[in-house]
């Protein structure tokens, strides 16, 4: 037999040349060149007229309403830039509901005669955008008729030049809905939520007597994600087809060493590191950290935190420069939330933080009243996650995340909130009127005494949260590498602007001493929604049992997590803050079960096709040599050798007899079963061929294994 391909790639990935340091570091030039790819203030301030340029970023800082008459000025300034940098085309750019991005491309140029063209860009190009969408998802929210979509302008993030070999595209971030205004995207509810918050908030600080300011929501992603030789990706059609590896047994040594998380970088890595970062800072994405994640191969990237739809924007970007780049270095990058089983998978942790006139509000104060505003935001929070736990579930839901939440890893798929043994105990303080242990004094009073400043991180930052306070900012765990920020932001906004209100609503009603009110409500939210706080390990199984005996929701996989995306309740509150219709979000429903059913059965598919076609024959071929020589061997009638023949052989007959069975299993489950029968079938499989893998010739093994692909780059 001739050396197969496995091998073939690890020899070819074993040559590739060591990276050595440059002989000359050229110095560093990231200062001037940051942001130079975005349309932000300089290029403002060169291309546009100063009252268009002053009215422009207006809109974006402080989201003012737009004034549609400098349009025709903004985009020809726009052009001018854009070209000056190369591009030749203009595409609005949007978020549909693949989860991905999208992009339809125009050239600036066009005929002007026989044999004359001029190059022209005008506002209503740059406003809106009319774009043939019966392909992209809509949940039955368009009919084919009417396939038309719309792309509109969104202003309060920056347009963008995306690079290529010939040239350059000039990107405009749009929001995209359907001809009777639907949302067909992530960003137009996300929008919708940053008002409702916005409105919600100002409400509240009413309250308090603070003066009208301006509202920001802000994100900080963290992006994980894994880095795999293209040699090894292009032998796994599971990886090519699916993101993920559906077969692959345990190597001997993975991750138990905790010997990659923090480790030195290699040098082949940073390369790709650097060139990444590279075209974000062009781009004026704050990229700001890098290391190795806790898997063999897993790496991190986090920006700085920014307002949030400008995050949600810049990590849409972070993990297309990912791929691209990955692809320029000769590797893959995998944003599957769970490419390789038994070792650690990727998630988004979104940190989310609201600012109140450019204070965060979820810093502990330096006087009573922050403190008190602080403690107020903090417990509207904590009632929101208690209240509406079901729908920042199902917006993580997706059939990649499922092998996170709610399978063997963290976080678990139940919410629940860490806020760290300080805050804990101002919690119990203020529910208990007993005096905080702290502080040493006597019991706080809300809005009179100060807080001592609480240590940020001092305690154990509780790695198996879902949700955890931070010190100044709330950490989501649950959200996938692959998933989309805004589908779980725009979630949690509109469910503490729920809660705000609720506090506003209570507040008005109370008439008599704010402070002394004030004590009495947040009293009582912790009573109400202590349930939802959870110290402990959220990935033992005491915690599950605990859990449901708190009441609290547990929805393991995308089928159940998605249901409540038709909860009546649940579809009028986000009707009532406008941020999605009742239709929408049935259409979301509609969409998110029908990829998840897709994706599953592909699955199911690559695994049945790489069973039959690639491991069988491996299999049966083997067995049939040992067939041949136990039967010569007692032919020459041979004493020594033959128990160790028969022994393999058995194992390698019983292994090719159960695969039979499983691949059989798993094509009637793909034929006439649902997601849930087509996932235990494929784990029953893959049971099966994970033992194979360990019994066959390893030259012979058609499959990169994972000390392979996680080991060797
Ligand atoms: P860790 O891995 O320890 O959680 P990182 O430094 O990797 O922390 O990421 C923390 C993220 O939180 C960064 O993106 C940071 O900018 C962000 N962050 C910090 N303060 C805020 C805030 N007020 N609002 C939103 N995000 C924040
Ligand atoms: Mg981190």
């Amino acid at each position: 037999m001739n050396i197969n391909n496995r091998i073939h790639a690890i020899n070819a990935v074993a040559a590739r040349l060591p990276e050595s340091p440059a002989a000359e570091i050229k110095p560093d030039a990231s200062i001037r060149t940051y942001g130079i790819d975005a349309f932000g203030e300089k290029a403002i301030a060169r291309y546009l007229t100063k009252p268009t340029a002053a009215k422009l970023l207006a809109v974006a800082r402080d989201h003012a309403p737009l004034d549609a008459s400098i349009a025709d000025e903004v985009a020809d300034g726009m052009r001018r830039w854009a070209m000056e940098m190369g591009a030749t085309h203009f595409t609005h750019w949007f978020q549909p509901l693949t989860g991905g991005t999208a992009e339809k491309h125009n050239s600036f140029l066009e005929p002007a005669g026989p044999a004359r063209a001029i190059q022209a860009f005008s506002g209503k190009n740059l406003i809106g955008g009319e774009a043939d969408a019966s392909s992209l998802p809509s949940g039955g929210l368009r009919s084919t008729f009417e396939a038309r979509g719309y792309t509109a302008w969104d202003p309060t993030s920056p347009a963008f030049i995306k690079r290529h070999a010939n040239g350059a595209t000039l990107c405009i971030p749009t929001a995209f809905c359907s001809h009777t205004g639907d949302a067909l995207d992530s960003k137009t509810p996300l929008l919708r939520s940053m008002q409702a918050l916005s409105k919600a908030l100002k409400r509240l600080m009413a309250h308090f007597g603070q003066p009208d300011a301006p509202v920001s929501v802000t994100l900080g992603a963290e992006q994980e994600y894994f880095l795999v030789d293209r040699c090894f990706y292009m032998q796994r059609p599971d990886l090519l087809q699916t993101g993920r590896t559906v077969f692959g047994a345990a190597p001997a040594k993975h991750q138990q060493l905790d010997d990659h998380y923090y480790g030195a970088i290699r040098p082949r890595v940073l390369k790709f590191m650097t060139e990444v970062e590279e075209q974000l800072w062009r781009l004026g994405i704050p990229a700001k950290t890098r290391h190795n994640e806790a898997a063999p191969a897993q790496f991190e990237l986090a920006p700085i935190f920014e307002d949030l739809n400008l995050a949600v924007d810049h990590n849409m970007l972070i993990m297309e420069t990912l791929h691209r780049t990955a692809e320029r270095n000769g590797f893959e990058c995998l944003l599957h939330e769970k490419p390789f089983a038994g070792v650690n998978g990727s998630g988004k942790h979104c940190n989310w933080s609201i600012a109140y006139g450019g204070r965060n509000l979820l810093e502990p104060g330096a006087n009573p009243k922050e403190n008190a505003i602080f403690l107020t935001i903090l417990l509207a929070v904590i009632r929101a996650i208690d209240l509406h736990a079901d729908m920042l579930r199902a917006s993580t839901a997706g059939a990649g995340n499922d092998h996170r939440l709610g399978g063997n890893e963290a976080p678990p798929a139940i919410l629940s909130i860490f806020l760290g043994d300080e805050l804990g105990a101002v919690m119990k303080a203020i529910e208990t009127g007993t005096s905080w242990a702290a502080s040493g004094r006597t019991r706080l009073k809300i809005g009179v005494d100060t807080l001592p400043p609480l240590p940020r991180d001092t305690t154990d930052r509780n790695r198996t949260s879902p949700f955890a306070f931070t010190g100044n900012k709330f950490e989501f765990r649950a959200p996938g590498a692959s998933q989309n920020c805004a589908q779980n932001q725009m979630v949690l906004n509109t469910i503490v602007a729920e809660s705000l209100d609720a506090l506003s609503d209570k507040l008005d009603a109370m008439p008599g001493d704010f402070n002394a009110n004030l004590q009495k409500l947040l009293q009582r939210l912790i009573r109400a929604h202590k349930r939802v706080l959870f110290a402990g390990d959220g990935y033992s199984a005491a915690w599950q049992k605990e859990a449901a005996a708190r009441g609290l929701p547990n929805l393991p996989d995308t089928l159940s997590a998605i249901a409540p995306l038709k909860n009546p309740a649940n579809q009028a509150l986000f009707e009532k803050y406008g941020v999605l219709t009742g239709a929408e979000m049935e259409s979301r429903y509609e969409i998110a079960l029908g990829a998840y059913e897709r994706r599953v059965r592909i699955e199911g598919g690559v695994s049945l096709e790489m069973a039959r076609a690639m491991i069988r024959p491996v299999v049966a071929d083997e067995f049939s040599k040992l067939a041949t020589a136990i039967s010569i061997a007692k032919k020459d009638g041979l004493k020594v050798g033959v128990t160790g023949l028969r022994a393999l052989s058995l194992k390698l007959g019983a292994g090719l007899d159960d695969l039979h069975v499983k691949c059989e299993r798993l094509e009637r489950a793909l034929a006439k079963g649902g997601p849930r029968a087509q996932i235990a079938a494929m784990a029953a499989l893959r049971h099966t061929v994970d033992a194979l893998e360990h019994l066959v010739d390893d030259a012979r093994w058609p499959l990169p294994k994972y000390r392979e692909m996680l080991f060797i780059y």
